[in-house]
């Protein structure tokens, strides 16, 4: 630990940095389970769901589906190359 980091007990009992960019709740919920979760938890150890940084009122984000997010995209970039395919060729 570098000298003259500030550091806080959390009322869990967790170490925290207080120059880390973590919000103020040392616990953050499982927004599937509703169980509380350390605060940098990645994933929950209840529903094993991934699990995102805590937002303002202490409930973890979803992670964002990267995979599905890309699938959704080529799937209407399919769908546009079939409908200029079918109708709009000359
Ligand atoms: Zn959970």
């Amino acid at each position: 630990m570098a000298p003259g980091a500030s550091r806080r007990i959390c009322p869990g009992g967790d170490i925290m940095d207080e120059t880390s960019s973590a919000p103020a709740h040392p616990s953050k919920k499982c927004p599937y389970c509703n169980i509380y979760l350390e605060i940098n938890a990645k994933r929950c150890y209840s529903c094993k769901r991934r699990v995102g940084r805590a937002n303002r009122v202490g409930i973890a984000r979803k992670p964002l589906d990267w995979l599905a997010y890309l699938i959704c995209i080529l799937s209407w970039a399919a769908f546009g190359f079939y409908v200029w395919w079918a109708f709009l060729r000359k």
